[in-house]
């Protein structure tokens, strides 16, 4: 029978892989030019990192929710992850309620 690893073991793994990712795009984006981020910056701004499509902003609870207009995935700004699960019992239903499928 496998070993379940505890739920510290799993957060420690991934955060440690999540680190390892952004140190590789750091080095990878470190030998890039400014014009060439500035391209891709005006590329991809508000576009969906999964299908490409505009994302749509929406401001619900002070937290700026980016939802896809065509695929329908939900995006979060960095640190309003926090915010979400700061709100309380009803508001997280709400926010499920509009934003799921
Ligand atoms: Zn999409």
């Amino acid at each position: 029978m496998p070993v379940r690893p505890s739920d510290k073991e799993e957060e420690y793994f991934l955060r440690l892989e999540i680190e390892k990712k952004k140190q590789a795009e750091a080095e990878k984006l470190a030998r890039i030019n400014e014009e060439e981020k500035e391209k891709l910056k005006e590329t991809h701004f508000m576009c969906c990192p999964k299908c490409g499509h505009k994302l749509i902003e929406i401001n619900y609870s002070e937290i700026l929710v980016d939802k896809c207009s065509n695929c329908d995935g939900i995006w979060l700004d960095a640190g309003e992850i926090e915010h979400v699960s700061k709100l309380g019992e009803s508001k997280m239903e709400k926010l499920f309620r509009i934003f799921g499928k």
